[in-house]
């Protein structure tokens, strides 16, 4: 049987896994990585770029590049790269692509199924476009896997562990996700989840770029969009920094601004406090729908990127009165959990008995009038938030006037009690024969499949009458033909051959560190690329060794910049500086090239 790629399509990577000899494996990418970062670029040819090289066009090439684009899924939110105008599961779909190229390279054979992670937050309308995004990247996506429900089914493969009862915390670039599990007897079931999809490292990041601006007294608004960017990638690798020691310097080295900040793990807790504050809520909250105080967890998970950060761990300890935390491969423990679903879905011998149920983690339901202000109808809940899945369940509604015609049922998702304040799914229309109000009765039932799909009848018992619709067909809003040609299109699209891949790589990070620097140090890192390309152009049998020297010295690039504010004020003198931290024998395999093309 053909292998299921279970794939984490993350806010900010991607990684892929597959189920294995018995266990799940992560698949690496062209540049023997496990992690994808989910950003797409496009250059002036249409060629697109996607993963690490696209990363690092984030800085240089702001207007054809995007990231973080999962937190708009379904949304219709339009990105424009370059020519073209592009939809979250569009870019999506290239990143998918991206990932199914990788791994089929590696396993050697043809991928043509997947299991995609989604946040247990995201929405119907989110999920669909998950789905679509895989089909547009020629997957057959038959199964979406909320992403704590993989984390528990990871732990617990990984641990062999009998009953427990477990917290998950996945906490990554975008979002934060709590859930509650709990492991007895090969089956995993998820308790209550809940979380907040608009809080994630991103905006560790903003709260630093933003003290950092206030420090200075810069008004955001006189920056150019390089430098906003620098700015933000400065923080973020402030707040790297700042996971390994206790304090860090914040440095921002862009033409308009030059200066550095030191910030201590203290500092950061002070500028991100209501950062904190939202985060205590979901563990609150799920705790409280799961009915158990926290001497009843017997094992916390940190998943996500962002729990690598000790003060988020220590905070966890401090809400949970707990001093057992401790994290494991926060970044993989995703992707290997859907490794897992997908070896359950191959049916594999060695884990066919494991069952998953999941929940449903929203309230569904339908309008109702509101006889005190008939202008904001209220929300009927059929299936409520945390019910286990599948569910299946119906109420009986009446006409509400006299001579009534027809009844109109809005199908909403959320938590309030007004529909508007809920997210509308889609419509149900019934006729009914006029009669006295409240004589007529229609019959709602709401059906919620494991893979979050809602199924909605309406039967009206006088009439006979009955109406079907399915949530998921209505919100993907394309037909089969219109995936198609959509796929056609996608598939058309030139994605970078892994060939050029690290020489692309290459000449982008240049390319950023380029438009960072100043002087001397500008026209040593054009004339290293320059070499560089004469080199790849001319002389392949050179290109590797070329290659391991470019990136070397990109690399001390890199950490000067973060090291020194101006170049011209600190003096280097680059001959020295090369002598101390580089290789000689670079500098005169690069000065070969340097001569021959300047
Ligand atoms: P994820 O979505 O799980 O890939 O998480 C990505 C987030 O984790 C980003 O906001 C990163 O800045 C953050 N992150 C990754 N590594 C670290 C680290 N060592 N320390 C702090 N945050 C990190």
């Amino acid at each position: 049987m053909a292998k299921i790629l279970g794939i984490d399509l993350g806010t900010t990577n991607s990684l892929a896994a597959v189920w294995d000899n018995g266990k799940s494996v992560l698949v690496p990418n062209a540049f023997g990585e496990y992690l994808t970062p989910s950003v797409v670029s496009v250059d002036e040819e249409g060629t697109v770029y996607v993963g690490k090289t696209a990363k690092q066009r984030l800085a240089s090439y702001p207007g054809q590049t995007a990231s973080l684009f999962k937190r708009f899924m379904g949304t219709g939110k339009q990105y424009r790269l370059g020519q073209k105008t592009y939809l979250p599961e569009e870019l999506s779909a290239l990143v998918l692509r991206k990932l199914k190229e990788d791994a089929e390279k590696f396993l050697g054979e043809s991928v043509e199924e997947a299991v995609i992670s989604v946040p247990a937050y995201f929405n119907d309308i989110a999920r669909n476009a998950t789905k679509r995004a895989g089909a547009i990247a020629g997957l057959k996506v038959e199964r979406i896997i909320n992403e704590p429900s993989a984390a528990a089914l990871a732990c617990q493969n990984f641990r062999q562990q009998e009953d427990a009862t477990i917290l998950v915390f996945d906490f990554g670039g975008g979002t934060l996700d709590v859930s509650l599990v709990e492991c007895f007897d090969n089956i995993i079931e998820i308790k209550a989840v809940s979380g907040d999809n608009q809080l994630g490292g991103q905006d560790f990041d903003n709260a630093l770029a933003a003290h950092f601006l206030r420090s200075f007294k810069i008004d955001p608004e006189n920056l150019t969009w390089e430098t906003k960017a620098i700015i933000r990638s400065s923080a973020e690798r402030c707040k790297k920094e700042l996971t390994e020691s206790k304090t860090a310097e914040m440095v921002v080295n862009s033409p308009q601004i030059c200066e550095k900040i030191t910030i201590s793990r203290k500092d950061l807790v002070t500028i991100c406090a209501d950062l904190f504050q939202k985060m205590g809520k979901p563990v609150k909250r799920v705790l409280m729908d799961g009915k158990i105080s926290t001497d009843m967890i017997d094992d916390i998970v940190l998943v996500g990127g962002s729990c690598k950060m000790p003060i988020v761990r220590q905070y966890l300890e401090h809400i949970l009165q707990r001093k057992d935390i401790e994290t494991m491969n926060p970044d993989q423990m995703i992707a290997l959990g859907v490794g897992v679903s997908a070896g359950i879905k191959e049916r594999d011998e060695e884990i066919k008995d494991m069952i998953l149920t999941d929940i449903c983690p929203f309230s569904l339901g339908v309008n109702v009038v509101n006889e005190t202000n008939p202008d904001k109808k209220l929300t009927s809940f059929i299936i409520e938030r945390n019910s286990p899945l599948p569910i299946s369940k119906e109420q009986i509604y009446v006409n509400s006037w006299d001579g009534q015609t027809c009844m109109r049922f809005g199908i909403y998702q959320g938590e309030a009690m007004y529909v508007e304040d809920n997210i509308l799914l889609g419509e149900i229309k019934m006729s009914i024969p006029p009669r006295p109000k409240h004589t007529v009765e229609c019959r709602v039932r709401f059906t919620y499949d494991i893979n979050g799909v809602l199924e909605v009848n309406a039967y009206i018992p006088m009439t006979n009458e009955e109406k079907q619709m399915v949530i998921v067909n209505k919100e993907l809003n394309m037909s089969k033909t219109q995936i198609e040609e959509k796929l056609k299109e996608f598939s058309q699209i030139k994605i970078d051959p892994a060939q050029d891949e690290e020489n692309h790589y290459l000449m982008a990070w240049g390319e950023r560190l380029f438009m960072q620097c100043d002087g001397e140090m500008k026209e040593e890192i054009m004339r290293k690329m320059h070499g560089y390309e004469h080199v790849i152009k001319t002389d392949p049998y050179s290109a590797g060794k070329a290659r391991k020297y470019l990136t070397v010295f990109l690399t001390c690039v890199e950490s000067m910049l973060d090291h020194y504010l101006n170049w011209d004020e600190k003096e280097i003198n680059m001959g020295s500086w090369y002598e101390d931290e580089g290789d000689a024998e670079m500098d005169e395999f690069f000065k070969k090239w340097d001569e021959e093309d300047l």
